[in-house]
């Protein structure tokens, strides 16, 4: 298969030719429709697999649909929450790869670092964010940040999220987001806590091995 074979507007093929991939890896395959549809999804990939791509990609599609008619708002549109630092610049480093040629804003936000420029670059209006939860729910407790109109919640690493004592924050944060947002979850693991999430916040999720 072929990207272009995938239904992503032009401007994001644009991208992906740049960075010289081929094809897209069996679970962007997968998922890339499925996120499209609106689905749910609970995906079992290692990192290395490309499944940063793989929800960043459709997101950024349906980001883009809903983008022409309206002017910029100040709504965060998707979320993706990291447990650590260095993943969260990683997604965000790659979501600024794929949407180069789009005017989506995107930023990234994670604690132990000053908050201050970060509640900047937000009150200024972002389109995706990417955070790790404590400091996204600090942000959200000081009224920086709005997850009311969330349509897309990525949820990575889930089980290292869930290993780090996550539990509460992301079931806040899922708390906050609209009741018909789309949920994305992916773990290298599946263990009985996961699960346990996975029941109570998705909703008829689809299955994604790779
Ligand atoms: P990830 O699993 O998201 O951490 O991605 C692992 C690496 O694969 C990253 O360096 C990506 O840039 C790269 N990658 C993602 N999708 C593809 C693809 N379709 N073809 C080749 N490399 C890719």
């Amino acid at each position: 298969m072929h990207f272009s074979e995938l239904p992503l507007d032009k401007s994001i093929l644009k991208a992906i030719k740049e960075t010289g991939y081929d094809a897209p890896t069996p679970i962007q395959e997968k998922c890339i429709p499925l996120v499209l549809e609106n689905k749910d999804i609970i995906a079992s990939a290692q990192t290395g697999t490309g499944k940063t791509a793989a929800f960043a990609l459709p997101i950024i599609e349906k980001l883009i649909w809903h983008q022409n008619s309206k002017k910029k708002g100040k709504k965060i549109r998707a979320l993706i929450v990291s447990p650590t630092r260095e993943l969260a610049v990683q997604i965000q480093d790659d979501f600024k790869t794929y949407a180069k040629y789009t005017n989506l804003r995107t930023t990234v936000v994670f604690g132990g670092t000053s908050i201050e420029p970060q509640k900047d670059v937000l009150k200024k209006g972002v389109d995706v964010l990417i955070a790790t939860p404590g400091r996204l729910l600090d942000l959200r407790k000081q009224d920086i940040l709005s997850l009311s109109h969330i349509q897309t919640l990525v949820l990575d690493e889930a089980d290292l999220m869930l290993d780090m004592g996550f539990y509460d924050d992301v079931n806040k944060i899922v708390k906050v987001c609209p009741k018909n947002r789309q949920v994305l979850l992916f773990s290298a693991t599946m263990p009985k806590k996961v699960l346990q999430l996975a029941n109570v916040i998705l909703n008829n999720p689809e299955k994604v091995e790779v």
